[in-house]
């Protein structure tokens, strides 16, 4: 039984919400039952493209609808889906329900890369790519329309196997990302070795850029280091314009914050979309 050991990550879960561990246990059945009835949504956060005023793909970030207590956010309940083994299966739901968004934008004539955020449990499984391939076929989208999301975290175990992985997935067209980039401890060297799209500066430096001028170097040193390996960079979580006029005068016009969009249901993304093109 798994509530016999409570996990670094659920004693985290424990301390932030006051939980006991009965509660614990219940939401981890709960979270059971929410795999096989499938009670998770999508909500997606355009990633924004300053200079050319484009999208260049949305974000999908996935939410619980619990039957009693509503939306839960991904932060409590993806350690616990992690602790007990359910990550990759919901990690496949939010594949699908992503890929299927994406294939009826594009049949709608609107074509939209989607970004999914992968668990590295979920990455490190020996038949991923094929997982993969698996939703592309089903869904029909095309492979250049997907866009995962990874942690560095997940780079730095097992380096060579990332690498064929990832190799064996930009092959196939998919586009790679590096999330949270600056808070885990990336080796620039393997960095180099991985065929990644782009780089995400993790939102407390952006943060830091109006309040704590000392750490704003931070920023302008993934921005320099993702241009000198030829990657994209990109700015998670802006919230203002000081940091806007920052990063474009630094050489980061791809930018994803509350600034610009939140992220929202599907229903909403081609008309909002469509409002920021028109003004
Ligand atoms: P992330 O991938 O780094 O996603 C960015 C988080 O920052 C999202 O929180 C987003 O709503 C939030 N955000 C975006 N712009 C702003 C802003 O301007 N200000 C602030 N304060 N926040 C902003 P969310 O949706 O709660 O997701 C949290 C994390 O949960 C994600 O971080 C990701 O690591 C994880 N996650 C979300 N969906 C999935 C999924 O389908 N699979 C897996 N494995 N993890 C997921
Ligand atoms: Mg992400
Ligand atoms: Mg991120
Ligand atoms: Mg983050």
């Amino acid at each position: 039984v798994h509530t016999a050991k409570i996990t670094r990550h659920q004693v985290e879960i424990y301390r932030q919400s006051d939980r006991d561990p009965a509660e614990l246990y219940s939401l981890e059945k709960d979270l059971r039952v929410a795999v096989a009835n499938r009670e998770f949504v999508l909500y997606y956060q355009p990633k924004v493209d300053i200079q050319q005023g484009s999208i260049t793909s949305v974000e999908a970030l996935i939410r619980w609808i619990h039957p009693q207590r509503g939306m839960v956010s991904p932060a409590d309940f993806i350690p616990l889906a992690e602790d007990t083994g359910l990550i990759p299966q919901i990690g496949d739901i939010a594949l699908e329900i992503a890929c299927l968004q994406a294939k009826a934008w594009l049949e709608a004539g609107t074509p939209l890369r989607v970004a999914v955020n992968v668990s590295a449990l979920q990455f490190h499984q020996g038949d991923y790519v094929e997982q993969v391939v698996d939703k592309l076929r089903q869904t029909g989208l095309p492979p250049e329309l997907l866009e995962l999301e990874i942690t560095e975290s997940v780079v730095m175990k097992d380096v060579e196997r990332v690498k064929q992985t990832m190799q064996e997935l930009h092959q196939l067209g998919i586009s790679i990302s590096i999330d949270d980039f600056g808070t885990g401890y990336s080796s620039l060297q393997y960095l180099n070795l991985f065929p990644i799209q782009s780089l995400k500066i993790d939102r407390s430096f952006v943060q830091s850029i109006d309040s704590q001028a000392d750490r704003a170097p931070i920023v302008t040193t993934i921005i320099a280091m993702a241009q000198t390996l030829g990657m994209e960079v990109i700015a998670e979580g802006v919230e203002t314009e000081e940091q806007v006029d920052f990063l474009f005068k630094h050489g980061c016009n791809l930018v994803q914050g509350f600034i610009y969009f939140r992220p929202m249901p599907a229903d909403q993304v081609l008309e909002q979309i469509m409002n920021t093109q028109k003004s």
